[in-house]
C-alpha cells in the first residue's frame, strides 16, 4: 500500500482541475483534541408529534463511522450525534460504479434516483429529477440550504440544480434563481457574481426579494426572512479560518425556516470532513466531523423544543477507507491509518431523532432516505421540475 502512495499523489495532484486541490495529499496520522464542545441537552423525555412538520437533513461528506468515532475519541467520549437514539445503514453505490462520487451520492438521497458519477439532480439518462427540496417548496414548506464548500458544490447542488456535469458550477449557480429557496448559506459567490456570461446573480436575487450578506457577521444580522449569504470566493477555509460558520449558519437558518407554520426542509453539509480524508489528515478529519457535530447541537436543540422536527444524520459515501488503529478516550487522542486518498464503496450511518425517526433503522438503499423523507412530508405527489 504504501509504495502505491507517491502514485496515487500524482495521480491526485495533476489528475484533478484547480477547483479540486483540496483532494491534494497531506497525510496527518494523529491527533489530540485541544479543546472539547458541549452537548444539546436532548435526553430528557420529549413526547413528540406523530408526523415531522420539517425536516433537518445533515450530511457529513465522506463521514463514516471510523470518522464519527474518531471524533468521539478526540471529544473525549461524547457527540451530538451519539445521542440520536435511532440508527441505521445506508448503501451507497450509483448506477455507474459500485463506489460513488458526491454528485451521485447526493443526487440519490436528493431525488431519490441512482444515478451516474458527476450527474446532479439528473437520472441515469441526463433527464432531470425533481428534488425533495423543489417538492417541499412547491407545497409551501420553506427550504434551505447551508455548506461549508461553495454553495454550487456536489452535495447542496444535488437539492436545487440539474445538470449532467458537477464542475459547471456557473450553470448550477443559476439554478438557484428558478427555484424559491428561503435560506442560502454557503461559499461561491464567484460562480454567482464573476461569470462567463456576465450576469450579476446576486444583483438578480436582491431584485426577487432576497437579503444578501457576503459574510458570517452580517448574516446573523439580516431579519428572519428570505436570504442568500455567500460567504467565500470559493469555499469557506477549514474551521480554524471559518471560526463556527457552520453552527452559526444552521441556528440561523432555523431561526428563519421556522417562521413559516406550514413546516420546512433544510439540507446543512459539513463539506470538508471529505477533504480531509483525501488529503489522509486525520487532524483535518476531526476538526471537521466535530464542528459538523457541532452544528447538529443546534438542529437537536431546536427539535428537542419544537417536538415536529425529525432531524436525520448521514453521509454520502465514505471516504479515505480510515481506520482507527489506536487512541485513548481520557486523552481525547486518535492514532489514525488510511487505505486511500478517494472514497470507497463501504455503506455508511444514518442517525435520526424526533417524529418518524424509527423508520431509519436497518439496512437500505441511499435513495431510500429520500422515500422515507417524502412519506413523513406527505410530499409523495409528482411535482413538475421546472
Ligand atoms: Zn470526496
Amino acid at each position: 500500500m504504501n509504495k502505491l502512495l507517491p502514485l496515487m499523489f500524482l495521480f491526485v495532484a495533476f489528475g484533478l482541475s484547480a477547483q479540486e486541490n483540496y483532494k491534494t495529499l497531506h497525510p496527518v496520522s494523529e491527533y489530540k483534541n485541544p479543546s472539547l464542545h458541549k452537548l444539546a441537552d436532548i435526553q430528557r423525555p420529549v413526547r413528540f408529534s406523530e408526523r415531522p412538520k420539517n425536516i433537518i437533513l445533515l450530511i457529513g461528506d465522506g463521514m463514516g463511522l471510523a470518522h464519527l468515532y474518531a471524533g468521539y475519541t478526540a471529544n473525549k467520549g461524547t457527540l451530538n450525534i451519539f445521542q440520536m437514539p435511532f440508527t441505521g445503514f445506508s448503501i451507497t453505490y450509483s448506477q455507474s460504479s459500485y463506489i460513488t462520487d458526491s454528485g451521485a451520492g447526493a443526487t440519490a438521497i436528493a431525488c431519490g434516483t441512482k444515478t451516474f458519477n458527476g450527474a446532479i439532480g439528473v437520472d441515469a439518462n441526463s433527464k432531470p429529477v425533481t428534488s425533495i427540496l423543489e417538492r417541499a417548496e412547491a407545497k409551501s414548506l420553506s427550504t434551505g440550504l447551508v455548506s461549508t464548500s461553495a454553495i454550487t458544490h456536489a452535495t447542496p447542488a444535488s437539492f436545487i440544480a440539474h445538470v449532467s456535469d458537477r464542475a459547471s458550477y456557473e450553470d448550477i449557480a443559476l439554478e438557484f434563481l428558478k427555484t424559491d429557496i428561503d435560506v442560502v448559506i454557503g461559499g461561491g459567490l464567484d460562480h454567482f457574481n464573476k461569470r462567463a456570461d456576465g450576469r450579476v446573480l446576486c444583483d438578480e436575487l436582491k431584485a426577487k426579494g432576497y437579503n444578501m450578506a457576503y459574510n458570517m457577521d452580517d448574516a446573523m444580522k439580516l431579519p428572519a426572512k428570505k436570504m442568500v449569504a455567500l460567504t467565500a470566493p470559493l469555499h469557506n477555509g477549514k474551521v480554524d479560518e471559518r471560526g463556527n460558520m457552520l453552527p452559526m449558519a444552521t441556528e440561523k437558518a432555523i431561526d428563519v425556516l421556522s417562521k413559516n407554520k406550514r413546516g420546512f426542509f433544510l439540507m446543512v453539509e459539513g463539506s470538508q470532513i471529505d477533504w480531509g480524508a483525501h488529503q489522509n489528515d486525520v487532524e483535518y478529519v476531526i476538526s471537521e466531523t466535530l464542528d459538523f457535530d457541532q452544528a447538529v447541537g443546534k438542529a437537536l436543540d431546536f427539535a428537542s423544543k419544537d417536538k415536529n422536527t425529525l432531524v436525520i444524520v448521514t453521509a454520502d459515501h465514505e471516504t479515505g477507507g480510515l481506520a482507527i488503529v489506536g487512541g485513548n478516550i481520557a486523552d481525547g487522542q486518535v492514532k489514525a491509518s488510511f487505505n486511500t486518498t478517494n472514497h470507497t464503496a463501504v455503506m455508511v450511518p444514518v442517525f435520526a431523532y424526533g417524529p418518524g425517526a424509527q423508520l431509519f433503522t436497518g439496512v437500505y438503499q441511499n435513495t431510500d432516505i429520500f422515500t422515507k423523507m417524502m412519506e413523513l412530508l406527505m410530499l409523495s405527489a409528482v411535482v413538475p421540475v421546472k
